[in-house]
């Protein structure tokens, strides 16, 4: 199944595979340049759609498996050099065409595609976001969000520290973002930055835990 997201700069397709993971192909209209988001398993559709396409690089939102279970399969295809977060990178093994940096900030350019690198460490101290701004006034930005937001809530934490600094790497660099942004997670359907908001102001005055942790959705009761 293949959705996809037309700008007039580029177009997103996505891929279902694996354990119900999204594999995001960004291609630039006019130059046929392309980024892989995520390798999850059995990627031949993507392999395929990629095919059709010059990947300029691959990049990993973060280091858990079901994402990478299809990444030498991908590079395999692709002589494209691979970004992933720093504190994420033991993850990736083997020989690499070549390496990305995706450090906070950073700008990466694809054609006429610049995607800009967020730190949001939490689900995984490396987790990265890219977002993919407005190409011209008024058209809509997106941002691919690996398992660190996906509609109604965060992704999963592994401990009450993990859980805060997933939480405050949400509230300061994606929660900012413009409201229209289109939120494109690593599994299930997207979200909007201003849906998200709206869940998350009822999370921040809803009473919780100090404790809390795990699978935490933001209009749950977490008392
Ligand atoms: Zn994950």
């Amino acid at each position: 199944m293949t959705t996809v997201y037309e700008g007039s700069l580029w177009s997103i397709q996505s891929f279902v595979s694996g354990f119900q993971n999204n594999a995001y192909l960004l291609t630039c209209r006019r130059t046929g340049s392309s980024v892989v988001i995520d390798t999850p398993d059995q990627p031949a559709e993507l392999i395929r759609a990629a095919a059709r396409t010059s990947v300029q690089g691959v990049l990993i939102t973060h280091n858990h498996l079901d994402h990478l279970q299809g990444f030498n399969d991908v590079m395999s295809n692709a002589q494209a050099p691979v970004g992933i977060g720093a504190a994420d990178a033991s993850a990736i093994s083997g020989k690499l065409h070549g390496t990305l940096d995706v450090s906070h900030g950073n700008l990466l350019s694809f054609g006429d595609i610049t995607l800009r690198c967020i730190a949001t460490p939490g689900h995984t101290p490396g987790s990265t976001c890219f977002m993919l701004p407005s190409e011209q006034p008024g058209a809509t930005p997106h941002v691919f969000t690996g398992d660190t937001l996906f509609p109604g809530g965060p992704g999963k934490s592994g401990s009450p520290q993990a859980f805060r600094q997933l939480v405050a790497s949400i509230e300061t660099d994606l929660l900012t973002l413009p409201e229209i942004t289109v939120v494109l997670p690593g599994h299930g359907t997207s979200t909007t930055v201003k849906e998200s908001r709206a869940e998350f102001d009822l999370f921040s005055r809803s009473q919780r835990r100090d404790d809390l942790y795990g699978d935490v959705t933001w209009t749950g009761d977490n008392r």
